[in-house]
């Protein structure tokens, strides 16, 4: 779910983003902002994790750039041997061949991954990423909803342009007199 939030500070609450079990350890994020002078300023957030999860994300990250990096490795070697002279159809059967290969290791070992995992988990890979900034707001994507309720809970005076479902959130809480903040965006001329 994506959440819009204002300012540079937010509150990332003590629980695994992941499972939500008592986070140990961390895995930072960063973002970048363009400010009026079009200067880029980068941020890094800690998201709290506990040590399994955190483990997981990051063999998932791993496999993912060892994958690709096989699919490109095998596209250069094809290019070469096309360059060496063989035929183009040996050089696409090797290419495909490689991309195979890499797609069926990698779900394979996802699988393997998946069974490693906590049952609460809701993600293999990251459950917090960094969408991106518009002005002085931070757009978060956040996959666990025990933990985005949370964080809306903790971060309900930053919030920038909230959707139904979060405002709901804040509902449940009972804090219905608390105001989102809505930036009015000018449309082009
Ligand atoms: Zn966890
Ligand atoms: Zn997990």
């Amino acid at each position: 779910m994506r959440v819009d939030v204002s300012g540079k500070q937010f509150a990332f609450p003590r629980q695994c983003a992941c499972c939500g079990r008592f986070p140990g350890t961390w895995l930072t994020i960063s973002g970048t902002e363009r400010n009026r002078n079009s200067k880029t300023r980068g941020w890094a957030w800690d998201i709290p994790y506990c040590h399994q999860c955190r483990t997981h994300v990051r063999v998932a990250d791993r496999l993912l750039i060892a994958a690709l990096s096989l699919v490109a490795l095998s596209g250069v070697g094809s290019f070469v041997a096309l360059g060496l002279g063989s035929a183009w159809y040996v050089s696409l059967a090797a290419f495909l061949l490689g991309s195979a290969l890499a797609s069926i290791g990698v779900v394979w070992l996802f699988a393997r991954l998946k069974r490693s995992q906590f049952v609460g988990c809701v993600a293999l890979n990251r459950s917090v990423r960094y969408l991106g900034s518009s002005g002085s707001w931070h757009s978060f994507d956040i996959r666990s909803r025990t933990y985005v309720s949370a964080f809306v809970r903790a971060n309900r005076l930053k919030l920038v342009n909230a959707s139904a479902s979060i405002r709901s959130m804040l509902r449940e809480q009972e804090m219905s007199e608390f105001q989102v903040a809505r930036r009015i965006t000018r449309g082009p001329k």
